[in-house]
Order: structure tokens, then sequence, then C-alpha cells
């Protein structure tokens, strides 16, 4: 909106200075004038008795031909070379929905010399990969990497356009977002095609994972959406496709950037990597306190896994948080999963229930975690996870 006083009207009475929210109007020589801070807001002009404040919106853009949109569209993250496999667990994902929709399904690849990595694409499905190559793209900045986006989409259109729930992911999704006037929804857990609509069906936990929320963005293109790593089933590659890679051409230039990157860090990782792990056997509320967290690690050991827990026994203070598998821990799909004195709430079940195969053990026959488990044994964890570990050294012996 633009404010503008039409002086001729205005008799200094100083009702518009008491209702302007940003004190950005004086009465000078008896005539109200808008100061530097004027944002546009129009509550002036509300209030002026005279109609001496004229208050023009501004015309709003034309809006989007949403049949130009086409194709569905991953985003590959790439570090040092190495593409992120949840861009390939995306690809995977996009696959499907691209069939559904009989449209393409594309690659956006930005970095500097990562022309390579398009043959890794087109294994896991893509018949395109839009390739942004330069020195400014080398490593990831939210600035260089939202315009070339916002550049390719808008001259190729596509409907559908994906991210994994990464730390970058998260920055530049929503920056995007923004810059193309598009929703976005976060931290999917299913993604499907509404078969009538054609629109991309994104579902998601609300409430406090209480509820399973599916969003449709009907009005806006591209849909986006982003899914975190683990969440969707990573296809086998097939080297033998073939795609084609377009070169595009950015206007992004290092002097117009607003960071440096001056040195990258490696961060002390710990050594658990629980989202790789094929064998994850976790700890629940029912261990009873810290010093049992030893009978779940030393099962993992056994079985040559990982030591997982749920937030009861994280926030008890019993294991680090790093060890948390859930909504708002780690979301993980191995080969097995054993839980361990784990009731099996929803936000538990989020980040696990695409495991393989699920053992439960849990006193209460009544537990939430029998109705997934493959197998379930009713027991005290105190006493069947010494033996299931004894028994399984025994056997390796
Ligand atoms: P409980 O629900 O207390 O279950 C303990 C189980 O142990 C019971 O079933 C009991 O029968 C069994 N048990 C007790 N003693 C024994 C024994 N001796 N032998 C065998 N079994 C025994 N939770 C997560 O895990 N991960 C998340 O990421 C997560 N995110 C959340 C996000 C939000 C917004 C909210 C609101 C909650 C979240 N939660 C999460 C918490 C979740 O709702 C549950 O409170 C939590 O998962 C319960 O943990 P638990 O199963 O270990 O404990």
């Amino acid at each position: 909106m633009s404010v503008k006083i039409l002086e001729n009207q205005c008799n200094g009475c100083g009702a518009c200075v008491d209702r302007c929210p940003f004190g950005a109007i004086e009465i000078v020589d008896g005539i109200a004038k808008l100061k530097d801070n004027c944002t546009g807001c129009g509550a002036c002009g509300k209030a002026c008795p005279n109609n001496a404040i004229e208050v023009t919106k501004k015309a709003k853009k034309a809006p989007k031909n949403n049949d130009e949109y086409k194709g569905v569209w991953v985003f590959i993250e790439q570090r040092t070379g190495k593409i992120d496999t949840v861009a390939l667990e995306l690809l995977s994902e996009g696959r499907k929905l691209a069939d559904e929709l009989k449209v393409e399904l594309a690659g956006v690849l930005l970095g500097e010399n990562v022309a390579d990595l398009a043959k890794e694409c087109f294994a896991y499905g893509a018949e395109k990969v839009y390739l942004v190559d330069g020195p400014v793209f080398k490593d990831y900045r939210t600035d260089s990497y939202t315009e070339a986006i916002v550049e390719i989409i808008n001259q190729y259109k596509p409907e559908i356009l994906l991210f994994g729930a990464t730390n970058n992911g998260r920055d530049f999704a929503a920056r995007i977002a923004v810059r193309i006037t598009t929703g976005l929804t976060a931290d999917c857990t299913a993604l499907s095609i509404d078969p009538e609509t054609r629109l991309l069906r994104q579902t998601r936990p609300a409430f406090g994972g209480n509820v399973m929320a599916t969003i449709l963005c009907p009005n806006h293109r591209p849909q986006m959406a982003t899914v975190r790593p683990k969440v969707m089933k990573m296809d086998e590659p097939d080297y033998s496709r073939i795609g084609e890679v377009i070169r595009c051409e950015s206007s992004v230039k290092e002097a117009d950037m607003t960071t440096k990157i001056l040195d990258i860090i490696q961060s002390i990782s710990h050594t658990v990597n629980l989202q790789d792990a094929e064998i994850i056997v976790s700890g629940g509320r029912g261990i009873g306190g810290p010093e049992n967290y030893r009978l779940i690690e030393e099962l993992a050991e056994a079985l040559g896994g990982v030591a997982g827990a749920s937030r009861a026994a994280v926030d008890a203070g019993w294991v680090p948080h790093y060890r948390q598998v859930g909504q708002t821990g780690k979301t993980v799909s191995p080969k097995l999963y054993i839980a361990c004195g784990i009731s099996g709430a929803i936000q538990h079940l989020a980040g696990m229930n695409t495991s393989e195969i699920v053992v439960a053990i849990n006193n209460d026959p009544e537990a939430p975690i029998f109705n997934i488990a493959t197998y379930g044994l009713v027991g005290d964890l105190h006493q069947i996870v010494p033996m299931l570990t004894q028994k399984i050294k025994t056997l390796k012996m």
C-alpha cells in the first residue's frame, strides 16, 4: 500500500498521529507530514475524519498459470562432490510421483565441477539434471543457492519440488518458497498424488504428533515439501540408465554475495550413526535408570548394531539426546529394530516405523508397540535382554 497526505483537506487535527503504530506522522505547520519510517500500512487513512489521507493498494501480481508448471524436481544436495543420501531417497520417491503424473523426474544440482554426479541421479530414476556449475556454488550458501534455484524455477517451471529436511534444505527451501510466492510443507512423512486433482498430498505430523495432517497447495506452483532423511525408501540404483544434463546459466556473481566461506571446520561427530545403522537396539523408560542402559548397549554391540533411545529415556537424563529416535530425534529405517521398555507412542513410531523387522520387549501385553512389532516378547527386559545378549555371543563363538 502507499499513503499520501492531501494537504488541501488536512486541518492538522492529529488523529492520524495518534493512530499510526510506527510514530511515522508528525504535524508540521498545521499539516500532517509522513516521516521516512512510514511503512504504508494505511492505519492512518481510517483514522482521518477529513478524508485527507489517500491509501492506495498496490496492484496484485498477475496469478501464475499453473498449467505451465510440469514435472517433479528433487534438489540434489551434495557436499565435497558426494550426494547426500536423502537426495537419492527423494529421487526414488519422486520417480513414483512422476510416474503417477506421467511427467519427467529431474534433479537440480548445484556445485563446482559436479557434472559427474548426474550419472548417480539417472541411476536413481531422474531423466534430466538441471546443472548450475561454477566456483560461486562450490559450497552451500543461502544467498547464492536461493538466487540460482529461483532463476531456474522461473525458467523451467516444475510442478513439484522436493528437498531433504537437512540443515541446508530447511534453510533455503523456505526462502525459495517466499521468493516465488508458493507454499512449503516441512518434514513430510508421506507424499502421494491425489488422483482426481493431480495435487501433491503432503502428509506430516501436526499438533505435537497427535494427528497426521495432509496438506495441499492448490493455488500456487511449484508445490514444495521437505522430507527428513530415512523417511523414504531408496530404490536399487540402475547405472545403465542415462539422461540429459541441462547446463543452466546463472546471473549469480561472487561480488553480489553477502557472505563468504572462509573455512570449513568438520564438527567432531559422535561415533554413533543411528541413521545409517542396519541394527538398532533402543531403550525406553522401562529400563528403569541410567545404569541399565548398558544392557541395551551390550545387546547392540553383540549384534554389531547401535544403541538408541526413546525421548522418555533422554528426557530423564539417562541417555544423551543424539541417541533419540522419533519425531524430534532421528528418523531411522534399519533392517532390525529392537525396542526395549518402549510403549510405542506415535512420536516414537514416527521415527522408526519403516524398520524392516521390529522386535518389541515389554512387560505390558497391551503396549501399543506390539501393534507394529514383527515379533513381541512379553516380559521383564532386565531378564530378557541379558539372555539375548548371552545367546548371541554364544552363537558367534
Ligand atoms: P513410556 O511411554 O513410559 O513406556 C515405557 C514402557 O516400558 C511401558 O510400555 C512399560 O510397560 C514398559 N516397561 C516398564 N518396565 C519394563 C520392564 N521391566 N520390562 C519391559 N518393559 C517395561 N518420544 C520419542 O521416543 N521420540 C521422539 O522423538 C518424541 N518426540 C516427541 C515430540 C512431541 C511434540 C511430543 C509431545 C512427544 C514426543 N515424544 C517422543 C514423547 C512420546 O510421546 C512418549 O512420551 C515417549 O516416546 C515415551 O517413551 P517410552 O516409551 O520410553 O516411555
